[in-house]
């Protein structure tokens, strides 16, 4: 097993990513070193050392205090916010066992950080209070809706608010929200979760009714794994930790001293008015009026999430309308600048349930962007960061991802030949002549704008868009791809799947496209053949009559698996081993694959074109298989077989500079085209400019059939995490390339 090599400081890193977590400052990482090497007694030890570190925290205890507002009350240490949150709740809870409420519910923000619906589901269970637990509703601004409170909070044997939320940077009027739970309910225990609040709003947490308030230290440039939990003063609690009594018995274990130094060190900066480490409201405005600009100077069209308003000065949310966010993402981070998708708390999560509470529209939630500073930023890295993110509109424009102004004219022409768009499983192809003239080929309602996009900045003539058979989950999409371009759209008469009715063929310069009757997985199934000059089929649109590895479904309505097989032996006659099967759907992201090895991988496929079974046989096999599919997967439109998984050969860096030198070896930047365009790979890999290509997932099918690999020579696949080129990867050893490497951790481990 290699060591962990710990990458190197990054230079040019801009780092927006603050509400998830913050650097330690150097002059707190001095204090934590300084604990861990020279103030390292514990605590609870008699002699001087241990005295001299028990004075270091009762001064931090102190300090936090101060910090909070908090002169009564305990204070304790903790490991975190999370472990605040489970304490806060577990003693509410024990202390609740035996309530006489008929209908006990417990009640929590809807946009509250994860950790505290998921603590009050999981320990209501364990504890069985059997309490509802009720999420309160936001309006659209992400502000608790106090009449709900109000109705339910007689009810309550706890109720659950944020200071500030960590998505939005939203902010609750936290004495209104008291007034609504105090006037009715004395008793109730609340929770305000500070975690995001401390070092950008004053708290006074003694002159509240608030019980427990959580705080996390590596959200303010303190470790991580060391936290305070507020509890008021007769407050229920139970500890959470129990053991050696330490904390007075109240959370057991061997103080995290480096930790607590650390804290001692950010209340002391936050306390002192003459540092000017933390800055002014005022200040943080500006930053925050800087970035705003510079978002909507580079990306132009943006839809902010919340209204800055109601939000601490150092969370910016935003959709940028029509990219995804994982193409902002994407571009960001290769341009060295950190930020978070929406729902970056929620791992896996697609949509952030944050937005989904203040009632987004689906694309708010599931392309947001969130970006964040830490309220110690400076000027410079600021005006920094605007400098960086301004960079991106050249990239942007050259890509076609927003469209370009006059300003700009030496427009880049970035789709030449065949391109691949994807929307979940679904795909789109288009493919554009060296003269401009372009079709699309099973267009999907989401990447409309996109297309539109593309064909207006690069002025495309668009001669067809059209549908490999009418798709039953996105009929309308030709109609709206046709209107959307209609400027650009070859005039004439079409049949319903696009295609010009007077019509065989689509002649292009080089090129011409038929089309071929291929019923089987419906009965209007066609493919569309895009032949080259000499006759070769270069690719076939198949639609859903054949997906990589396996074939389309024939057990919907029109689908027949006896005209399968007779379209799949038609298309044979047509096909030659190097023509690349461009199908409707990819669900394996399998994004090139060539005739020869779609029958290796497709063992039905290869049976009835070499003659072992007949037509009546393939059709009995394919309906039982789909019959058996149908139970099993819920794909509509075809399924594949298990597609055999392929081992590829992994480098670490430094193997992949050895083989950079030899001379057939080049490096391939799997990333797309904006994100190549955004970091110089050969400067970054010390690799020459000729020994670097870039094939994105989206333009492999296209690289197959360029001739821009050679199978003699041996590749190193890249991309920002080693996800995308490890399928690159595979897919190229599927294809037959002996030599192809993956970058193993991507560049993120590159240093
Ligand atoms: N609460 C909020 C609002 C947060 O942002 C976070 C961290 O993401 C937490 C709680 C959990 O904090 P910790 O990482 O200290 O457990």
């Amino acid at each position: 097993m290699s060591e962990f090599l710990l990458p190197d400081e990054p230079k040019d890193q801009v780092y927006l990513d603050a509400n998830a977590t913050t650097p330690v400052l150097p002059c707190i990482a001095e204090v934590v070193c300084h604990a861990m090497q020279i103030c390292f007694g514990n605590p609870s030890s008699p002699h001087i050392t241990g005295i001299q570190a028990k004075h270091l925290l009762e001064q931090t205890r102190q300090k936090a205090r101060t910090v909070i507002g908090a002169q009564q009350g305990d204070i304790l240490f903790t490991s975190g916010a999370t472990e605040g949150i489970q304490t806060a709740i577990v003693s509410t809870l024990i202390n609740a066992k035996h309530h006489t409420k008929p209908n006990p519910v417990l009640l929590y923000g809807a946009t509250e950080h994860k950790a505290v619906p998921n603590t009050l589901k999981h320990w209501n269970t364990v504890l069985e209070i059997n309490a509802d637990i009720i999420a309160i509703p936001v309006n659209r601004d992400g502000i608790l809706d106090l009449d709900f409170i109000a109705q339910h909070i007689d009810d309550a044997l706890m109720i659950c608010t944020m200071a500030v939320n960590n998505e939005t940077g939203v902010y609750q009027d936290l004495s209104a929200i008291e007034k609504v739970i105090r006037s009715r309910n004395s008793q109730v225990t609340w929770m305000v979760d500070c975690v995001q609040a401390l070092g950008k709003q004053q708290l006074n947490l003694s002159e509240t009714t608030i019980d427990y308030a959580p705080f996390s230290g590596h959200k303010l440039y303190a470790p991580k794994g060391i936290g305070l939990l507020y509890i008021r003063q007769g407050s229920p609690y139970t500890p959470f930790i129990a053991g050696g009594g330490q904390e007075s018995g109240m959370r057991s274990g061997t103080e995290n001293l480096p930790g607590i130094a650390g804290l001692n060190k950010l209340f002391s900066l936050l306390l002192d008015k003459q540092d000017e480490t933390f800055k002014s409201i005022d200040v943080l405005n500006l930053y925050r009026d800087k970035l705003h600009s510079a978002l909507v100077d580079t990306f132009g069209s943006i839809t902010f999430n919340h209204d800055f308003a109601c939000s601490v000065p150092t969370t910016l949310n935003f959709a940028v309308n029509d990219l995804t966010s994982k193409e902002v993402i994407d571009l960001f981070d290769a341009a060295g600048i950190r930020v978070s998708g929406g729902s970056a708390c929620s791992t896996g999560a697609t949509q952030s349930f944050v937005l989904d509470a203040m009632g987004a529209s689906q694309w708010q939630s599931e392309n947001a962007i969130r970006l964040s500073f830490g309220p110690a930023a400076t000027m410079a890295q600021i005006d920094d960061a605007c400098e960086q993110i301004r960079a991106l509109k050249t990239v942007l424009q050259a890509n076609c991802l927003v469209i370009s102004d006059s300003s700009f004219p030496l427009q880049e022409v970035c789709a030449l030949g065949l391109t691949q768009f994807r929307h979940q499983g679904a795909c789109s192809w288009l493919y554009v002549t060296d003269d401009q003239y372009a079709f699309i080929i099973d267009p999907i309602i989401e990447l409309i704008p996109r297309f539109e996009k593309i064909v207006t900045t690069q002025n495309l003539t668009i001669t067809a868009i059209l549908n490999t058979h009418e798709h039953q989950e996105r009929h309308c999409a030709l109609d709206l791809m046709r209107s959307a371009l209609k400027e650009y759209l070859v005039a004439g008469e079409v049949d319903k799947l696009g295609w010009p009715t007077n019509s065989d063929t689509l002649q292009l310069t080089t090129h011409v496209l038929e089309k071929l009757a291929t019923p089987g997985h419906s009965q209007d199934s066609v493919s569309y053949l895009l032949k080259a000059n000499s006759g070769d089929v270069q690719y076939c649109f198949c639609g859903d009559l054949i997906l990589p590895a396996g074939l389309g479904n024939t057990a919907l309505d029109g689908g027949d698996a006896m005209q399968m097989a007779h379209s799949l032996t038609m298309l044979a006659a047509e096909l030659n081993p190097q023509s690349v099967v461009c199908s409707g759907h990819d669900y394996q992201q399998c994004f090139a694959m060539n005739w020869a090895v779609q029958q290796q991988q497709t063992p039905l496929l290869q049976a009835l074109l070499k003659g072992d079974i007949n037509d009546a046989e393939f059709a009995a096999q394919k309906q039982q298989a789909d019959l058996q599919q149908h139970t099993q997967a819920n794909t509509l439109c075809g399924y594949v077989n298990a597609k055999p998984a392929v081992e590829t050969s992994q480098l670490s860096f430094n193997q992949a500079k050895e083989i950079l030198v030899k001379g057939n070896a080049y490096l391939i930047d799997t990333r797309e085209p904006y994100e190549h365009g955004a970091n110089n790979l050969s400067v970054l890999l010390n690799v020459p400019i000729a020994k670097t290509l870039n094939i994105p997932l989206s333009r492999m099918a296209h690289a197959l059939t360029q001739g821009q690999l050679d199978k003699n020579n041996q590749y190193i696949l890249v991309c920002r995490s080693g996800n995308r080129s490890k399928i690159a990867a595979a897919n190229l050893t599927e294809l037959g390339y002996s030599s192809v490497y993956n970058l193993s951790g991507g560049l993120a481990l590159t240093g």
